[in-house]
């Protein structure tokens, strides 16, 4: 490590790079659909590319699957489902998933590189967050396996059939973990859906799977475009429909399973509130912060994306805030030392960049932290903005990017009044050196889940989930669990 400039400001340190090796990955050319335990072709031919978005290069070109290929794959999961799974114990079908989870740990590191470059996210996050945190899933669920009568005790259980379970691009393995382990626990089988932009991680799961055995047809992976999505969603044969992703597209699945017997499970947008009292740790609360909308790169559902100060602190707490996003390193997401990686796709940093002109054109404040911009890929400086009003369109809406809004408030009641308001309701922070302030707060947030004195913080046992707009259902925990039986 130099220093650059002695004379300069004292946070204008320069890290050598320390870039992760990409030499043990293997990635083939071209991906087909995992379907019936096999890799085989699209019915329409065609593939599409997928990038990282670091550097806009093509890292392989990934099927398209069609209705028709959907189709195949749902009889794929539901002759599987009525010959081999849902025949065999708990404790056989606990052996196959503790099998995956060892396998994914083994291939750990490179899991998490194909992450983050199919991503863009940091290989920090996805090296010590995301790929542990899947395997610890699959842990988590493989000891449910055998104990569903424990876990739903003087009931009747029975697992639902074929689940259709569609996730988006900012935790692409994680969610895969969080939808198919509990099914699998539960005695059900998959159509798995990956995001368009992040296909990798999802495909090299099949290859694990394959590798650990599992029955042909048990978990079906089909890369494609939204109407992939679609057609698993509008597939009759299909039970139960998990999915990630948009408010938007969460409606229209809503609508279309309307009526139907489907069952579902709807994780979906938020704009979730960051609140620090005037009694809270400050510098841990500005970490806190930092944490809550600059992790992965605000790609987050449950991204504190809108700060509450206290009014009394709010000078200090804003002025620590902009001194720590100038340290902040935006770069090259293979790099050790990187804190925030690259945007998703060329689409988001345009969803972003429009965001962060209308908070400007609306009156807001907008500061940037003075990081380097690599000048290929996709990237975003850490920005916030202050002088916003409640009702601006960037209080309001999701961002899904680097974005902070800041407001103050004198009492409790109004944070909680404000905090409230959005048609969102996933997350919550609470930064108070006082518990009783904590619980009073706490309680009242309509937020599915609300962490005190820490942000961003999961576990496989914690169940996750909405209030609003922000979906229905939980995952994670027994009650994830839950949402794959029929309890009598
Ligand atoms: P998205 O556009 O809704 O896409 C999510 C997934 O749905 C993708 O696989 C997408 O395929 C597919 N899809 C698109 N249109 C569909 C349709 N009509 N029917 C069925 N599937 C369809 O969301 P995104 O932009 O990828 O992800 C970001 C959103 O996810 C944010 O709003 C974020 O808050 C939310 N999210 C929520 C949680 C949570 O737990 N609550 C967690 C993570 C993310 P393509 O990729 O091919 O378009
Ligand atoms: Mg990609």
């Amino acid at each position: 490590m130099a220093k650059k400039n002695s004379t300069a400001n004292k946070l204008d340190w320069e890290y050598a790079p320390s870039l992760e090796g990409t030499d043990h990955i293997q990635l083939k050319e071209k991906y087909d659909l995992y379907i019936g335990g096999k890799f085989v072709k699209p019915s329409s031919g065609k593939y599409f590319a997928t990038t990282n978005p670091a550097t806009g290069e093509k890292l392989a070109d990934v099927a398209y699957g069609d209705e028709s290929d959907v189709d195949k794959a749902v009889k794929a999961a539901r002759k599987a489902y009525t010959e081999v799974w849902s025949k065999l114990s708990g404790k056989e079908r606990g052996k196959y998933i503790y099998r995956i989870a060892r396998i994914m740990q083994e291939r750990a590191r490179e899991l998490a590189v194909i992450e983050t470059l199919d991503a863009g996210k940091v290989i920090r996050e996805s090296r010590d967050v995301d790929v542990p945190l899947a395997c610890n899933h699959f842990f988590y669920y493989a000891g449910w396996a055998d104990k569903l009568e424990y876990a739903f005790p003087n009931r009747k259980i029975e697992s639902l059939g074929v689940a259709g379970q569609i996730i988006p691009w900012n935790f692409p393995i994680l969610m895969a973990a969080w939808k198919i382990a509990p099914a699998l626990a539960a005695g059900n089988t998959v159509v798995l859906k990956p995001a368009e932009t992040t296909p990798l991680t999802a495909l090299k799961l099949a290859e694990i799977f394959h590798d650990a055995g599992l029955p042909p047809g048990v978990v079906n992976i089909v890369t494609g475009y939204g109407d992939t999505g679609a057609a698993i969603v509008n597939h009759a044969d299909v039970d139960k429909i998990a999915f990630t992703g948009s408010t938007g597209v969460g409606k229209i699945i809503q609508k279309a399973i309307a009526g139907t017997n489907k069952k579902a499970t709807l994780e979906l947008g938020g704009k979730s509130a960051n609140i620090i009292m005037d009694d809270a740790p400050i510098d841990q609360a500005v970490e806190g912060i930092i944490n809550g909308i600059f992790f992965n790169q605000g790609h987050v559902c449950c991204a504190g994306s809108r700060l509450f100060v206290q009014e009394n602190v709010a000078d200090e707490v804003i002025k620590k805030l902009k001194r720590r996003m100038d340290t902040l390193i935006v770069g090259n997401p293979l790099d050790k030392n990187t804190d925030v990686g690259a945007i998703n796709s060329k689409e988001q940093l345009a969803t972003i960049q429009k965001y962060i002109k209308l908070g400007i054109s609306e009156g807001a404040t907008m500061h940037q932290s003075r990081a380097k911009i690599p000048a290929n890929g996709y990237y975003c400086a850490p920005t916030i903005f202050t002088d916003v009003a409640q009702s601006s369109t960037i209080v309001q809406e999701e961002i899904f990017g680097p974005v902070l809004t800041i407001q103050t408030f004198r009492t409790v009641d109004e944070v909680i009044q404000k905090a409230n308001n959005t048609p969102f309701g996933l997350a919550a922070g609470v930064w108070s050196d006082k518990g009783s302030r904590v619980f009073n707060l706490t309680s009242k947030l309509k937020a599915g889940v609300v962490w005190a004195n820490t942000y961003n913080k999961f576990d496989p046992t914690s169940p996750f989930g909405g209030y609003k707009e922000s979906g229905y259902g939980r995952e994670g925990g027994l009650h994830g669990l839950g949402a794959y039986v029929k309890l009598k």
